[in-house]
């Protein structure tokens, strides 16, 4: 595995010196150089014709798609949510919503970013969930965020999308994209790992624990509550393993390792539906097998999959 994990490694220069530029955004908006990328309820179009590969388009495409989709009154890119993702080469690559059923090929289709990861990163390594996923992550907040937080007035989009400025001349409030932490905790404890299964997943699904970080909490913090809530279980000394950005909607997956000090499992059944304790040398096994429909570890996409493997390659 290379360094760097699927959504992460985002291929483009992203290019902050010209996001201020709005002449220079104006330009590349109707220049025929520029590609887009397209999305409807935040699943990218993809081409699927031979290899799954993002369906690219050109401004006169979107206009046109707009224009049917009716939220292009007289072409004019205000009516549209798009963001800028960066600079290829001479193209600059941009992203955009579209509400309606726009007239797509045959061999196009909307997918789920979940899927296209899967597939993507079957192998390993692959840069285009990264660019998909940035793309989702600032249209999907650019669309939540039409009105301010703060007076309820309308927002424009600005710096390619990378901010969104109140129109009330009293306020005037900046609003960023944001980004959750999440915390993925792999806790070890001898030969033996914790694994659980949340409420609702496939049959048979295993991983490491996780939640959300509370304000106000570090990361060791965080870890020690989350994995004592869920399971009882007291953890010592926390380690940084790696991180994932995670665009559903806006998470960066922060992967540690913890040790547990103690082994009783006390389920929190609102959130586990189980927890348990695994050997690695039955993990070893599962692995090599490719798992059974009784017992699922994660797929390789996922950053507790990278825990997981990394453990059980150690002696
Ligand atoms: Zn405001």
């Amino acid at each position: 595995m290379t360094d760097n994990c699927i959504f992460a490694g985002f291929p483009l220069d992203p290019a902050d010196h010209v996001r201020g530029n709005e002449k220079w955004l104006s330009e590349k908006l109707e220049a025929q150089s520029s590609r887009f990328l397209l999305y409807a309820r935040g699943r990218p179009l993809m081409n699927i014709s031979e290899d799954l590969k993002p369906a690219f388009k050109t401004a006169d495409n979107i206009k046109a798609i707009a224009v049917m989709d009716g939220i292009n009154g007289g072409g004019n890119w205000d009516n549209i949510d798009w963001t800028f993702l960066g600079i290829d080469g001479d193209a600059a690559i941009f992203a955009v919503a579209i509400t309606g059923k726009p007239d797509i090929a045959h061999d196009e289709k909307f997918i789920d970013l979940r899927s296209v990861a899967l597939q993507l990163g079957a192998d390993g390594f692959n840069a285009v969930p990264s660019l998909l996923g940035r793309g989702k992550m600032l249209l999907d907040w650019n669309g939540r965020r039409h009105f301010c937080s703060g007076c309820g007035h309308k927002t424009r989009a600005e710096r390619g999308g990378y901010l969104r400025k109140c129109l009330n001349e009293a306020c005037k409030a900046e609003h960023f994209p944001r980004t959750d932490p999440v915390v993925i905790m792999f806790v070890v404890s001898g030969d033996k790992c914790l694994l659980g299964r949340g409420k609702g997943w496939p049959e048979g699904n295993y991983s490491a624990l996780a939640g959300f970080m509370e304000p106000g909490e570090s990361i060791e913090e965080a870890v020690r509550r989350e994995i004592f809530e869920e399971t009882g279980i007291k953890t010592g000394r926390v380690s940084y393993v790696k991180s994932q950005p995670w665009p559903f909607p806006s998470s960066l997956m922060i992967g540690v390792r913890a040790e547990g000090l103690t082994r009783k499992i006390t389920l929190d059944e609102d959130e586990l539906e189980d927890a348990d304790w695994f050997d690695k040398a039955y993990l070893r096994e599962i692995l090599a097998s490719g798992g059974s429909a009784s017992f699922k570890i994660p797929p390789k996409i996922a950053l507790a999959r990278y825990l997981l493997d990394g453990w059980l390659q150690e002696e």
